[in-house]
């Protein structure tokens, strides 16, 4: 997916005109991607709600549940998705961020064998994912996005970190806490963020610490220690008893280098201080 005059590709994105809008982005702005579920029936409803004048709300794209791509708002300007929002210090999120709506009931309620939307549509079991919130205590029921609506999110937040330099997509429940639960644990933004953005610090966090050294204790009544990993290397001290204790530095083809300390009393003047 390529982005030429802040618009997606004619041929994958559908292009809508809503008023609901403001002016250009700031210097070094949008720096955010803010990700919505749209808590409606269907992307084409939502598109329809957020062109709306009345409604003064807008996101610069809708993902329908299909991979359908509706693009209301220009990447260039300011669309009206965030409301009040603030996170480390920034309050405002509409001036640095992109919003991007999924098609998605939100929260649903069991009843029976049935999971209700706020707007009285019942949804398979299939289509639910039972999770807790981030800023929730309980498990709830939540609509599940489709693989094509995570495929097209990374696949265009990939695109946006490319061309404006985004460094931090958020939820809006975590710009809103309180007062949005959007996207909700349905949407796997922690993996998202880690895939495009904390790729470097992952691979660092992943690198396997050194076991060594580490202590071991001899469980032979007498064990050869030799100066290098053979049976045929020469000794290097007399053998080890059973129970001494050594520091284990390397391993080898079978053996361990280690280090041997020994306690003891000896004659004070053949001692080098
Ligand atoms: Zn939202």
């Amino acid at each position: 997916m390529k982005i030429r005059d802040h618009y997606l590709d004619e041929d994958v994105v559908v292009r809508k005109e809503t008023p609901n809008r403001s002016g250009p982005f700031g210097n070094g702005l949008p720096d955010t991607i803010i990700i919505h579920y749209t808590a409606g029936g269907s992307a084409e409803s939502s598109v329809n709600t957020l062109c709306d004048p009345k409604t003064k709300a807008s996101a610069h794209l809708v993902i329908g549940r299909e991979g359908s791509i509706y693009q209301l708002v220009p990447f260039n300007l300011i669309a009206w998705h965030a409301g009040r929002s603030a996170h480390q210090g920034r309050v405002g999120f509409n001036k640095y961020a992109i919003g991007i709506e999924l098609d998605n009931a939100g929260r649903l309620t069991k009843s029976g064998e049935e999971y209700v939307s706020w707007f009285g549509r019942a949804y398979p079991e299939n289509e639910v994912v039972e999770a807790v919130h981030r800023n929730e205590s309980e498990p709830s029921c939540w609509h599940r996005y489709t693989e094509e609506q995570i495929a097209i999110s990374q696949d265009i937040c990939a695109d946006l970190i490319e061309n404006y330099g985004i460094t931090s997509i958020l939820g809006h429940e975590e710009v809103s806490p309180g007062r949005k639960v959007d996207p909700g644990p349905a949407f796997p933004m922690d993996k998202l963020r880690e895939l495009l953005l904390y790729r470097d610090r992952g691979a660092e966090v992943q690198e396997e610490p050194s076991p060594f050294p580490f202590k071991g204790v001899v469980t032979a009544s007498k064990l050869n220690i030799r100066q290098s990993p053979r049976l045929k290397a020469g000794t290097v001290a007399a053998p080890l008893t059973k129970g001494t204790i050594v520091e284990i530095l390397r391993e080898e083809n079978g053996w361990y280098e280690v280090d041997v300390k020994m306690r003891g009393w000896v004659k004070k003047e053949y001692i080098k201080a």
